[in-house]
């Protein structure tokens, strides 16, 4: 049997952790630059305030309706987000992380009643880390996300351990609520009388879904039958390309401060670059400006190749900036910035060429800027190309809570 276990409205929960008056209270966390809703609290939902919907549109309903509004905060949600999975590591030898608030974990070997267990994981992370989370338990991936999305509304854990059980609940699923069933596929399944999860299990022909919606869709309706079709990964893949790339906070025409927001996605970028164990052969960087602007969109991106794979923050800095030099343009309203790394390669398997040398004494100044930042905190230690001052490009955030739990600084402090 496989466990789905969920962080519930994950992003408010961590910033309710640091501020239990807030219990109960209407909380919003808004999206990068303060844009619109990425979570809400069910206090929140019940005001009807929906996901995605902009700020500046409900600006004056959160104040009058005392609704407690929060910019992201990602260093707090990942870290918070690393304790709850290393938690349910204690349950499980096979923790699959699907998302930073969502995880699959192997029961096969359970000897224990599934309720009891259930209850069990969601009592510990309550107890350890203090988040609440819904937990689902079913015998595939699929049909653990629909006990899961079940337990949510009952708050109870919900196990799906017979065939009669499992159809009553996937009775309660409608179609577009169903995991991997993407808005396109919706209409497709509504058109065929497919309403319910239910109704797409017992679809009886196979090679009509398979041509209509793919292997992957057969492989759905397989899981819904109670056949495993996809199978639980403990490994996270390595990322084929690595991109690190921000609005700013208002727009910016100094090539000075563009270059430093290169450098500083640059710095991030190649951390996670050697966080994966792997080497790029290819920069690019783009410089653009507002979609919704007052003048004329402009944008411009340029790349440069590597004849050898590196991972070294500082080379690519250098060349970054020269790229800087290549597309920047005067007197333009520069609103977005950003960088990717491209041509991955696995750093094990790469081979030096005949006349290339390791630069040995780099790799370890890495190392150590890696260790130093993942101890103190990002940018304690970093290239003086991303500059002392951001505020120029920084992002909004009017309403950031501290990083309690990553910044020394930031620890919470008893009142
Ligand atoms: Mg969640």
């Amino acid at each position: 049997m496989i466990a789905l276990v969920d962080c519930n409205s994950f992003f408010c929960s961590c910033e309710r952790l640091f501020r239990p008056d807030l219990k109960n209270k209407p909380v919003v966390v808004l999206s990068n630059n303060d844009g619109c809703i990425i979570s809400r609290t069910q206090e929140a939902k019940q005001l009807g305030l929906k996901m995605g919907g902009p700020y500046f549109e409900i600006k004056s309903f959160c104040r009058k309706y005392d609704v407690h509004v929060f910019s992201s905060n990602f260093s707090l949600y990942t870290n918070i987000s690393d304790r709850v999975m290393s938690t349910l590591e204690k349950f499980s030898s096979l923790v699959e992380i699907y998302s930073v608030d969502e995880a699959f974990l192997d029961l096969s070997t359970c000897q224990n009643d599934l309720k009891v267990m259930g209850k069990k994981i969601k009592q510990t992370i309550d107890q350890e880390i203090g988040i609440p989370v819904g937990v689902g338990i079913a015998k595939t991936k699929a049909l653990a996300k629909v006990a899961n999305y079940l337990a949510k509304k009952s708050d109870e854990v919900v196990v799906l351990d017979n065939e009669e059980v499992v159809n009553d609940a996937l009775k309660l699923v409608p179609i577009e609520d169903l995991w991997g069933v993407g808005r396109q596929n919706q209409i497709k399944m509504k058109a065929l009388g497919i309403m319910t999860a239910y109704d797409f299990k017992n679809y009886d022909n196979e090679k009509h879904i398979q041509s209509v919606f793919t292997k992957t869709g057969l492989q759905l309706k397989k899981e819904l039958e109670g056949i495993s079709c996809f199978s639980l990964s403990k490994a996270t893949p390595k990322k084929k390309s690595i991109l690190s790339s921000r609005s700013f906070g208002q727009v910016v025409t100094s090539k000075e401060e563009l270059k430093k927001s290169i450098a500083y996605h640059i710095s991030l970028a190649a951390q996670s670059l050697r966080k994966q164990n792997s080497l790029c052969s290819q920069l690019y960087i783009f410089l653009r400006t507002s979609y919704y602007g007052k003048t004329e969109f402009h944008s411009k991106t340029t790349q440069i190749n590597f004849s050898v794979p590196v991972d070294d923050t500082l080379f690519l800095i250098e060349q970054g900036m020269k790229a800087v030099d290549k597309i920047y343009q005067q007197n333009i309203l520069y609103k977005k910035a950003g960088v990717g790394l491209e041509k991955i390669v696995d750093n094990d398997s790469y081979q030096l060429g005949l006349f290339d040398r390791p630069n040995n004494e780099r790799k370890t100044l890495m190392n150590l800027m890696d260790q130093i930042n993942n101890r103190e905190g990002k940018f304690t230690l970093k290239s003086m190309a991303c500059g002392v001052d951001n505020s120029l490009w920084k992002m909004k955030q009017d309403f950031k809570s501290p990083r309690y739990t990553t910044s020394w600084n930031d620890l919470y402090k008893l009142k």
